[in-house]
């Protein structure tokens, strides 16, 4: 008997075919307009490579120091964007500026407002999305809606802040129906925001739907779904929200 060659059994990595296939599946389902952020959030460095390679570009993280360190790990690669989705405590406030493209869990209007003030000093006009709750849920961060409507006037004088659009995270184990509902009312909160013609508050984006819910979210307007399970596979932790 002679011992079996390892180079007959080489190439094929399972892993680089497995996140390049999931991405085809999932992007052939995703209307060409809707934007796919792919949540690398305990997600390795090489597996974020591998996605890269695959045509991902736009990476959602929700802690800054994770991405204090995987920003300079992954510099090599052009084009690549970050999008925070988790809370944003105030003391980092300054480095989530200077890492982040897109900030889509801007929750308060203190949070705003000390951005606001942080990006005049370091001259950026970081993107932003207003979180918001459409359903109560006291462990999620975000604005209920009466609340949203009534600090808008002050938004509106965030003028380093480009505010796109609201983001959502619906209550974990809702039924499709009740989430497609959900997502339906974020976007008419949307247009509604946008019938005031707020000069600094544009209503162009609406970040929503996650691994379990992002059909009903494309089918009320999603501009950007944030996928992570069903892309990178289960992460080792309860997912950080
Ligand atoms: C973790 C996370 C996601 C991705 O969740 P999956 O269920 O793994 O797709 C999306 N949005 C936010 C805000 C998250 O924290």
């Amino acid at each position: 008997m002679t011992a079996p060659n390892a180079q007959d059994f080489a190439p094929q990595d399972p892993i680089q075919d497995s996140i390049a296939q999931r991405l085809q599946l999932i992007q052939a389902q995703l209307p060409p307009q809707v934007r796919l952020i792919a949540v690398s959030k305990q997600v390795s460095l090489e597996k974020m490579r591998l996605a890269y390679a695959a045509g991902v570009r736009d990476f959602g993280e929700s802690q800054v120091q994770e991405v204090a360190h995987k920003h300079s790990a992954l510099s090599d690669l052009p084009g690549i964007r970050w999008h925070l989705i988790g809370h944003l405590q105030s003391n980092k406030v300054r480095p989530a500026i200077e890492l982040f493209d897109w900030i889509h869990s801007v929750d308060d209007l203190k949070l705003a407002q000390r951005l606001d003030r942080l990006a005049g000093e370091l001259g950026k006009t970081p993107k932003v999305c207003l979180q918001v709750k459409l359903l109560p849920d006291p462990n999620k961060y975000g604005w209920e809606v009466d609340a949203l409507l009534q600090d808008l006037k002050l938004l509106n004088q965030c003028q380093h802040l480009q505010i796109l659009g609201l983001m959502t995270i619906l209550p974990f184990g809702l039924a499709a129906e009740e989430a497609l509902r959900a997502f339906e009312q974020a976007r008419e909160l949307a247009d509604r925001i946008r019938g005031l013609a707020l000069p600094q508050i544009q209503m162009q984006e609406l970040s929503m739907g996650m691994s379990g819910d992002y059909p009903q979210a494309v089918a009320a307007g999603a501009t950007m779904v944030r996928l992570g399970t069903i892309l990178f596979g289960d992460r080792p932790l309860a997912g950080t929200r």
